[in-house]
């Protein structure tokens, strides 16, 4: 299923692809591809509504930046 990500860094959206058969609970660094900058992405099966519900934070090793 697909699933629409924001980037925490630059706004962008996108949509990334995951898998149930994965398992209930991911975890992975996704790097943005317009800013190059890494997202922390959390996903969670919400099995009363059949879909993931993710966090999206800004990966680690980052200097913050204002947006
Ligand atoms: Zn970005």
């Amino acid at each position: 299923m697909d699933y629409k990500v924001i980037c925490p860094h630059c706004r962008e959206k996108f949509a990334m692809t995951l898998y149930h058969e994965d398992g209930d609970d991911q975890e992975f660094i996704y790097d943005c591809e317009v800013c190059c900058h890494p997202i922390a992405i959390q996903a969670h099966w919400d099995s009363a509504h059949h879909r993931f519900s993710l966090n999206v934070g800004r990966g680690e090793g980052y200097d913050e930046m204002p947006i």
